[in-house]
């Protein structure tokens, strides 16, 4: 028997869809209003916020809106008109790449419109049927989709265990043995819903026993991590083992596209082979130049990388001295575990939002097991210690009134 296509769409159905009539506009799809910074307007309040991925305080740097307000009016969002490898080059293209490159230690860049389409494509275009796959059980969903198109095998390893990985490398090994294929690893420098990082150390290590290339996404290391900021590659002093390097310009960069940097006869390839820069226009003119502005910054400012870890270690040392939970971060992403169910979690969502004026994300089921609840904080450069202080002591009271019973409830209701 058949079904009207649109029958499955009720909301009630999806995991997260179900929450809709409760709290959409609130929990999710929330509209955080006014300039970018660390108070916005949430409902018309004044909130501290602690949700967006401007790492190193970019967003609203008066050089950075400048650069692209010069560039929205000397060249207007249309220029240039084409993709790329048609009529979409020009030479701001190749020089932002070709810095970005620099910057990673890279031979070669090439820019992406989208971080989540280009590492789709990247992946798609590097793997054919005989090749194989072995990536960590924790990626991020555009690498896992980009693995749904890869028409051979995969295979995953437990996030981040070295066993687990030795024994996915030794299966896959023996698979390209019979297909004559070759073989992809794919992690990330900093996962970012926990922010531990990528045992990029070890798996760079195996180079040793299996013969591999590794494609890293460093979409919040960039930028954040390393010396210079050059990433999570250069925090472990493995950058040059890492075969291809990946960042999208959605975190430090606080812009919009992407690039992947690599030895030039691979990006020579992916150049004429990625369909999502292939068959789509190239990244706006004030993207480009913006986004030369931003890097400009984030290499001759490491005062602006010294803020933002100014405030993390505050705040992760300040939130662990506290009880807290924050399991393996080791970057500026910062989660914070409770135990307690959903309805818990958003009552006390709630009235940190209402009561404290402090805005975080909340993850719930089914991103964490059952039971979990973890707020997600991300600091920023523009952030001060004041706020550190303001948060600690607005989660130690949230937690003493969790643990009292107070935000207790079966379902999920929303009266602000
Ligand atoms: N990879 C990771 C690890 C991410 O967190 C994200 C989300 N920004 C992406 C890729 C996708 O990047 P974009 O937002 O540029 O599409």
């Amino acid at each position: 028997m058949s079904v009207d296509l649109f029958d499955k769409m009720q909301m009630s159905n999806s995991d997260l869809g179900k929450y809709r009539e409760v709290g959409h506009g609130y929990y999710l799809f929330p509209k955080l209003e006014g300039e970018i910074a660390p108070i916005m307007k949430f409902r018309g309040k004044d909130v501290l916020n602690w949700s967006l991925n401007n790492y190193i305080g970019l967003a609203n740097h008066p050089e950075v809106r400048k650069a692209d307000a010069d560039a929205a009016k000397q060249w207007g969002m249309a220029y240039p008109m084409g993709a790329r490898m048609m009529s979409g080059q020009t030479s701001y293209h190749e020089e932002l790449e070709q810095k970005l490159a620099d910057f990673v230690s890279k031979k070669r860049g090439y820019l992406l419109n989208y971080g989540y389409q280009g590492i789709v494509s990247i992946i798609d275009s590097l793997l054919g049927r005989n090749d194989v796959a072995v990536y960590d059980s924790d990626s991020h969903a555009s690498i896992l989709d980009g693995l749904r198109l890869h028409m051979g095998k995969r295979y995953v390893f437990q996030h981040n265990d070295m066993d687990s990985f030795d024994k996915q490398m030794q299966r896959a090994t023996k698979k390209v043995e019979e297909t004559g294929g070759g073989i992809l690893v794919v992690t990330e420098g900093v996962f970012g819903m926990e922010g531990d990082l990528g045992n990029l150390k070890a798996i760079t290590d195996f180079k040793s026993k299996y013969n591999f290339r590794l494609l890293v996404d460093d979409a919040h290391g960039f930028g954040t991590m390393g010396k210079t900021g050059a990433g999570t590659g250069e925090h472990f002093g493995v950058q040059d083992k890492i075969d291809i390097y990946f960042s999208t310009f959605a975190k430090a960069m606080a812009g919009i596209g992407a690039f992947v940097a690599g030895d030039p006869d691979v990006i020579n390839y992916l150049q004429y082979n990625m369909r999502s820069q292939i068959f789509a226009k190239s990244l706006p003119m004030p993207m480009v130049i913006g986004a030369l502005k931003r890097l400009d910054l984030l290499i001759n400012m490491p005062e602006l990388r010294e803020n933002l870890w100014t405030i993390v270690n505050a705040l992760q040392k300040g939130l662990r001295k506290a009880g807290f939970d924050l399991r393996k971060t080791e970057s500026p992403v910062t989660p914070v575990f409770f135990q307690g169910n959903v309805a818990q979690g958003t009552n006390f969502l709630k009235d940190l939002r209402e009561n404290f004026g402090i805005f975080t994300s909340i993850v719930v089921y089914p991103v964490v097991p059952k039971g979990t609840i973890m707020l997600r904080i991300i600091p920023t450069a523009s952030h001060t210690l004041e706020h550190v202080e303001r948060t600690i002591k607005a989660f130690s009271e949230i937690l003493v009134k969790l643990k009292a019973g107070e935000y207790d409830a079966e379902e999920v209701t929303l009266d602000v």
